[in-house]
């Protein structure tokens, strides 16, 4: 399988953390920030996502991936169904009452307006991907990261399609 390249999303906060700290400046991620961040671009390609991916094919369900073409370019995208899906990572997507969902102690406007931004971005993608006739759905970190928990979760989304 050829290397998945980062999501636009990804892609931006790299380019974030690229920009040279200006005087007076405190928009920028501290130290421990950016580690927790550049944790995050790895765990796209080997944590939840992954988990998912194994999952859907164990369960006879075929995908693609990478269908930058879509609104929000969908993690997985499952044609036959015409279903998009997301793997939402809970930190920056704030899965609201999970305990995944923290608030950075320092910057703490930058954080608020970065995940207010995330969000909004979201619920645009799954507004014009319904529009275009895909089912969307999302399945949380904190879901995929329990097997029960996703296969629950995704025995609701194919239901009946399976
Ligand atoms: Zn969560």
């Amino acid at each position: 399988m050829g290397q998945r390249p980062i999501d636009a999303e990804l892609r931006t906060i790299i380019l974030d953390l690229r920009v040279p700290k200006r005087a007076g400046c405190v928009c920028l991620p501290t130290s421990p920030e950016r580690s927790r961040l550049m944790a995050r671009v790895r765990q796209k390609r080997t944590g939840p996502e992954l988990l998912v991916r194994k999952a859907t094919h164990r369960m006879g369900l075929r995908y693609r991936l990478n269908r930058t073409d879509l609104p929000g370019s969908p993690d997985l995208v499952f044609p036959k169904y015409r279903i998009a899906l997301f793997v939402h990572g809970c930190f920056w997507h704030q899965h609201r009452g999970c305990s995944r969902c923290t608030m950075p102690k320092s910057n703490e406007a930058y954080w608020r307006q970065k995940f207010a931004e995330n969000r909004a971005r979201d619920t645009r993608a799954i507004r014009k991907l319904r529009r275009l006739g895909w089912k969307c759905c999302v399945v949380w970190e904190c879901e995929a990261m329990n097997a029960t928990l996703l296969a629950d979760r995704l025995k609701q989304f194919f239901g009946e399609a399976l």
